[in-house]
């Protein structure tokens, strides 16, 4: 078996599964978010009474993230709507945007875009912070009402999105019938250049099969390439899966694997027994790649769909109006952290926008010091419009009010994972997908541009 089909074997208490098979498995946490919780809540008491109460409190993941700040008050209804459901049902992990947990959030346009305005409990992004507060864990399962929920195949875990209509069964029984999917293998070898991220490996692979090439499948991510890259690299390769349609993305255990999950359950009172599950000899694939991490370049997702894949150094001839960092995918310390590097001591170019994807990451830069200047300064004085309001923002386009959201025809280049037409707002925009190092540098030159032409020494 797979990775991916050992995990729902073992959820489904069978000795066996294989890719075509239905089978019942148990949740072991359901993340939901402001956008899809109030719908999912009321699935649920439609479904399981109005008095009902959820399967199991503990696994009960509710982030707000999505349409945040902004005065749209609609959007922050929904935040309060998660509020009295979290009351009514004594769920203890629950993310709030504001301390009181009798009171209303409401944004205040009159303190501008980037000054913080949340309270002590919330996390930001939900993928991005689901692990931050050690609630991803090596051979379980994840559901989350949201697609890019794949992200926590990163930790060796079966992570899926799914709908309101399945995430309110869930949340009435703690189960789902699945079919398992057929499993993609991409062998990764060799070490990447100075340069090239994560995002190019992801957008690589993508480039070679499509934007609906892993539809319904698992991509297994594994060999010896991955032992180089982070788990930070890993979230992001994992994140993308469902970029080329999967219904998972997932990579082996290791002592890195170990030590972040140990780490963040530990800080954070959660959960800290797990079962990791590990390859064996039958596995059977029905794709295989291998690709050499050494040989990568730069690579871009061209408007309209993340297969659309070129290498950035072709594509010079693209000029650019504004420059987008941010999201699950490209909004990490690290990802900040080589955004930085190349923009260190230089000025953009164009209109560039920063959002970091959790208040911890936030935080990180603001503490981080290169000589004289936080990471954070060093941004600022490259001309980025920093936000301390950590959250989707822009990545999906929102509220018309939202933070980086692009409100007429222009092309950005950004660190998120997603360009279909109309994601960041206009629908006639273009948006070109990339890593955070080749955002950066096209900033710097308002076209799109290969980030090893300003590596610093
Ligand atoms: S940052 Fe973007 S991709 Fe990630 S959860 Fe938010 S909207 Fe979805």
């Amino acid at each position: 078996m797979t990775l991916t089909e050992k995990i729902l074997a073992r959820a489904a208490g069978k000795a066996r599964v294989q890719a075509g098979d239905n089978v019942w498995v148990k949740a072991d946490v359901l993340m939901t978010h402001d956008v899809c919780g109030p719908g999912t809540i009321g699935v649920f008491k439609r479904e399981f009474g109005k008095d009902a109460k959820v399967w199991d409190r503990n696994k009960v993941v509710i982030i707000p993230d999505h349409y945040i700040f902004t005065a749209d008050s609609k959007s922050n209804r929904n935040v309060d709507i998660l509020r009295d459901f979290v009351k009514e049902q004594g769920i203890p992990y629950f993310y709030d945007v504001i301390d009181d947990p009798n009171g209303h959030w409401v944004f205040d346009p009159s303190k501008g875009m980037l000054q913080r305005q949340y309270g002590s409990h919330y996390a930001g992004v939900c993928h991005t912070a689901l692990p931050q507060k050690g609630h991803t864990r090596p051979g379980e399962i994840l559901f989350g009402t949201d697609s890019h929920t794949c992200m926590a195949g990163a930790f060796n875990e079966f992570a899926t999105g799914i709908g309101n209509t399945d995430a309110g069964f869930v949340m009435g029984t703690g189960r789902l019938l699945l079919k398992v999917p057929e499993t993609m293998h991409f062998r990764l070898e060799g070490k990447l250049q100075p340069g090239v991220m994560a995002k190019d490996i992801i957008l690589h692979c993508i480039g070679e099969i499509g934007f609906d090439g892993a539809t319904y499948r698992a991509m297994q991510f594994d060999g010896p390439g991955v032992a180089g890259l982070s788990m930070d690299d890993r979230m992001t390769i994992a994140n993308m899966a469902i970029e080329a349609g999967g219904k998972n993305g997932i990579f082996e255990f290791d002592d890195q694997t170990q030590a972040h999950v140990d780490k963040r359950c530990k800080l954070n009172g959660t959960k800290t027994a797990y079962d990791p599950v590990e390859r064996e000899r039958d596995e059977k694939f029905v794709y295989e790649m291998t690709a050499d991490l050494s040989k990568l370049e730069p690579t871009v997702a061209c408007h309209p769909d993340p297969g659309q894949r070129k290498l950035a150094k072709e594509l010079g001839n693209i000029k650019l109006d504004r420059a987008y960092i941010g999201s699950c995918t490209g909004g990490k310390t690290s990802d900040f952290l080589e955004f930085a590097r190349v923009l260190r001591g230089k000025r953009v170019a164009i209109d560039t926008f920063g959002v970091p994807a959790t208040p911890e990451i936030v935080q990180e830069l603001q503490n981080a010091r290169w000589g004289a200047q936080t990471v954070w300064e060093i941004l600022i004085a490259a001309g980025v419009q920093m936000t301390e309001n950590a959250g989707c923002a822009a990545c999906l386009g929102g509220p018309v009010d939202t933070f980086g959201r692009m409100n007429s025809p222009m092309k950005c280049i950004s660190a998120t994972n997603r360009n279909f037409p109309g994601r960041m707002g206009h629908k006639e925009s273009q948006v070109f997908l990339a890593s955070p190092a080749t955002v950066a540098a096209s900033a710097l030159t308002g076209k799109i541009t290969d980030p090893r032409e300003y590596l610093p020494n």
